[in-house]
């Protein structure tokens, strides 16, 4: 029987690690902040004072290879650690394994040469700087990457860069970005238009207008404008025409990272939920009691157990090497949408206290929206994953196949 979902022991202690880690260490941290109503400088001081306690005892970029300091965890054993420091706001920031720097590692490690890996992400695994990733513009469609306008031109020993991006997660203060932009636009196919270039910041022509402003809060997402922003041809990331390759291979282990730091908010609301149920009496009994709200419960906990399995399943897919991009689109969509359901009901459980400021809830709402927007909006995920299980429908008469090839 080749299936077992014990956890190997090793995997269990780190678990285990980075939950006491997280509760004993940075929740608490975080809820001081939070009632202080602490300005941006003192959550900074208070991410640089925990990574120095995280480093010291090890928990430190879990995701990367002992090679480049750190733990060498798979990406199921990493399912674990995300879904434990996603428990937090600042958790992944702690153990360097946030977003988007987290993409940006791997994606130097797999790409990079071998002096762009020294020269990048050797700073990036030490926590000596941050990054982002610029692909997405305001004039054209996101989700269509063929369509980028932003355009790199051969000039001598550089390339020189001009066009306009946003929504680059993490801009402000970032010491490199990576950068899709357009080299050959009449490629056939044309995905293979794009190519990728790491840019060292700040540079000349590089102007970031604004962070902008979210339903979440200025959350660091820059709006920038590249002015003849000249790049020498060694900072090209993977080979000409191999942007959008690049863009999805980051973005398949992105995605699923992204879906384990979300599972992790979803059960501290599924959580709040059921505790505010068991202390709440109303009409004769405790809110616990009433079958209106086993029901929320019920559903939440069904579609939290499905998230889970999903998320464990694509990252066992991408551990072996096995093709996971329909396992992944599937579990991004579910868990960004049960994210939402949760809130919703959690909020609804707690009636105006659940709206109000005054607990968690409303923010962490406000923040799970965009979960169905980032790594690719639902309904571009969704025309995905039906059009493998129609191809596959059409090839073998089954759809088997584009479900997880389970049973
Ligand atoms: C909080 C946040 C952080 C982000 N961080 C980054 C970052 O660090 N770097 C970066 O480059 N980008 C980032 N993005 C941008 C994100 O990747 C894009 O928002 C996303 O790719 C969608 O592109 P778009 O916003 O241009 O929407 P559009 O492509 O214009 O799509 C708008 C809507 O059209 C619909 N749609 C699109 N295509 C289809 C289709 N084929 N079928 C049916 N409906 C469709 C969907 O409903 C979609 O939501 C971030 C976005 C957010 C909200």
């Amino acid at each position: 029987m080749a299936i077992d979902f014990t956890l190997p022991q090793e995997i269990e202690d780190v678990r285990q690690w980075v939950r006491r880690f997280m509760q004993n260490e940075v929740a608490p941290a975080e809820e001081k902040l939070r009632r202080e109503g602490a300005p941006r400088e003192a959550w900074v001081r208070t991410i640089v004072e925990l990574r120095q306690k995280a480093k010291q005892i090890g928990l430190w970029n879990p995701h990367l290879p002992p090679e480049w300091g750190g733990m060498g965890l798979g990406p199921t054993a990493m399912a674990f650690v995300h879904a434990e420091a996603g428990r937090t706001t600042v958790g992944p920031f702690v153990i360097n394994a946030q977003a988007p720097d987290e993409g940006n590692m791997h994606t130097l490690l797999h790409w990079g040469t071998p002096e762009q890996k020294e020269k990048y992400l050797r700073p990036l695994a030490e926590g000596l700087c941050r990054s982002c990733f610029a692909m997405t513009e305001p004039e054209v469609a996101g989700s269509d990457p063929t369509l980028i306008r932003t355009r790199a031109i051969e000039e001598g020993d550089y390339w020189v860069l001009n066009g306009h991006k946003w929504f680059a997660s993490g801009a402000r203060g970032a010491k490199f970005a990576i950068v899709i932009a357009c080299t050959d636009p009449d490629a056939d196919p044309p995905q293979a238009r794009n190519s990728a270039f790491i840019v060292d910041l700040p540079t000349e022509g590089w102007h970031l207008v604004r962070t902008i402003e979210t339903m979440a809060g200025e959350g660091n997402h820059g709006e920038i404008w590249l002015n003849d922003v000249k790049v020498p041809k060694e900072n090209m990331l993977g080979g000409r025409g191999q942007g959008h390759l690049l863009g999805q291979y980051r973005l398949g282990p992105a995605r699923l990272a992204h879906c384990m730091r979300w599972i992790g908010q979803a059960e501290v609301a599924l959580e709040m939920m059921v505790d505010r149920a068991l202390n709440r009496f109303a009409h004769g009994s405790f809110l616990a009691d009433k079958q209106a709200i086993r029901w929320m419960i019920a559903e939440s906990a069904m579609e939290l157990y499905i998230a889970k399995l999903m998320v464990l399943h694509a990252a066992y897919k991408i551990e072996n090497g096995l093709p996971f991009r329909q396992e992944v689109s599937m579990a991004k969509v579910h868990v960004a949408n049960t994210l939402w359901r949760i809130l919703d009901r959690a909020i609804q459980v707690h009636g105006a206290l659940g709206y109000s400021t005054d607990l968690p809830l409303e923010r962490m709402m406000r923040a799970a929206r965009a979960a169905r927007l980032v790594d690719g909006a639902d309904e571009v995920h969704m025309d995905f994953i039906a059009r493998n299980v129609i191809d596959i429908f059409k090839e073998t008469g089954k759809v088997k196949a584009a479900l997880g090839d389970l049973m």
